[in-house]
């Protein structure tokens, strides 16, 4: 299939390379977003092997490499014994692979200018709800903004998504009882790993972390996304009783964090995420694909969000490509993201409640038995599978080949980024 009318509902991961792929394949693409400026929202993330490979698929591996923080390992330790509970390496499973972790901006910033670049049309404070493919084509409508009819629709609107309700599986987030404050600061490397993802934990109901995530854009300072776990309807309580007695408790826990609970100064520093968990059953209706975050959300637990989001868009570029008609493709692409949503999702769901819930069955489970068992072979490399997001083989459906990571390219091009600023 080509030369496809398509809107694409969303300038999130999903909706960007979305675009990105579809337009060179020779679609007519215009994507719509709800901002009045297309933004990034959120701190950081990480790019996991999976998407890092459908970056380099769009050519945009060197600039994204530039920007992040290279990550080999995810560690975390007891708050109290300071007992090692997790300690995952990305090359126990192949050697050479990482994450990158990155500021979302950066991520944001890679795909949008590419984008651009393209000439690809992005309509802005356009929100989007509902459907209609009653005469044929597929009608947009919403509360504010411009639609039209097209061949094909792709929800990319994220975890809120009100066009998913067209499609007949349609299910919405349940809530989990935790969330988190997340803050963008600046890096402070004193006591910290600058290639690792570092956790501190008291059972499951607290678990505090320092992510190293690079630039925002070039040139700018190295930043950290730092995060605080904590029930959403608890927030206000934990404002209420007033900054100092917050960083108290998180400086008594891990002490080596006050280089960064020393630069936030009010609250409004602190977003407070919540977190929800759904999947749909099928990610498909009439002429409309949902990706991303709109067909399957989660805790970011895993890390396992922007990355899936990534390889639906690859997924279903793919599909397009390879089938005769759209109904043929949108069967194709469900077919091919199955399995591997499915089965990441479930880890994501079983593995949230060991570091994120009131339980202290899970959590002493967590620091004695796993952490045992985790150093034993075949556990260490099912572990980092997990993390890498290849426990079940994601790139064959989306068309993609796994890059190569020894390539010299990749240390070169975090080397030159970490030299220019
Ligand atoms: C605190 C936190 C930490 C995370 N950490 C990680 C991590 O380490 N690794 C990882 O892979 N993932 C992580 N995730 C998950 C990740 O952020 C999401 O999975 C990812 O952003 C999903 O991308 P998306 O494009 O599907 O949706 P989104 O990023 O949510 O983008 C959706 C876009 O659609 C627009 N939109 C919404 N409704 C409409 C409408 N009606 N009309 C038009 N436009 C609309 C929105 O404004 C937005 O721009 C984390 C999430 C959170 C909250």
């Amino acid at each position: 299939l080509n030369s496809l009318t398509i809107a694409v509902v969303g300038a999130g991961p999903a909706g960007l390379a979305t675009g990105l792929f579809l337009n060179r394949a020779g679609h007519r693409v215009t994507i719509f977003e709800r901002f009045d400026k297309p933004a990034p929202v959120g701190s950081g993330l990480i790019l996991q092997p999976t998407g890092l490979t459908v970056l380099g698929a769009l050519g945009l591996y060197d600039e994204i490499m530039a920007l992040g923080s290279r990550i080999d390992r995810l560690y975390g330790a007891d708050a109290s014994s300071g007992r090692t509970v997790l300690d995952v390496r990305y090359d126990a499973q192949r050697s050479a692979r990482f994450g990158l972790a990155v500021h979302r901006a950066a991520l944001f910033g890679v795909l949008h200018r590419a984008v651009l670049a393209e000439g690809i049309a992005i309509e802005t404070g356009v929100d989007l709800d509902a459907i209609d493919t009653s005469g044929g084509q597929a009608r947009l409508s919403g509360l504010k903004g411009p639609s039209g009819t097209f061949d094909l629709v792709v929800d990319a609107s994220g975890s809120r998504s009100k066009l998913r309700r067209a499609c007949s599986h349609a299910e919405e987030p349940r809530p989990l009882p935790y969330g988190a404050f997340w803050a963008s600061l600046s890096w402070r490397g004193e006591g910290f790993e600058e290639s690792a993802l570092v956790q501190r934990y008291d059972r499951a109901s607290v678990m505090i972390g320092v992510l190293p995530i690079g630039r925002p854009s070039a040139g700018a300072e190295k930043m950290a996304a730092f995060f605080w776990s904590l029930k959403p309807d608890d927030a206000d309580k934990v404002r209420a009783e007033g900054l100092d007695a917050w960083k108290e408790r998180v400086v008594g826990l891990w002490p080596e964090c006050r280089a960064y609970t020393d630069q936030i100064e009010t609250f409004d520093q602190l977003t407070l995420a919540r977190y929800g968990h759904h999947t749909l059953k099928l990610p498909i209706g009439q002429r409309l694909a949902i990706i991303g975050d709109a067909a399957h959300s989660t805790s970011p637990q895993l890390g396992q969000g922007a990355n899936m989001a990534l390889l639906d868009a690859a997924a279903l570029a793919h599909a397009l490509e390879r089938s005769q008609g759209i109904d043929d493709a949108l069967e194709a692409y469900a077919r091919a993201r199955r399995t591997h949503v499915r089965v990441f999702q479930a880890l994501s769901f079983m593995f949230t409640p060991f570091y994120q819930s009131d339980s202290t069955v899970l959590p002493f489970l967590r620091d004695r038995l796993v952490a045992t068992i985790a150093k034993i072979p075949p556990v260490p490399q099912f572990l980092a599978s997990m993390v890498a997001g290849t426990a079940v083989d994601p790139f064959k459906g989306a068309g993609l080949e796994e890059r190569d990571w020894s390539a010299a390219a990749s240390q070169a091009a975090i080397d030159a980024g970490n030299r220019s600023g």
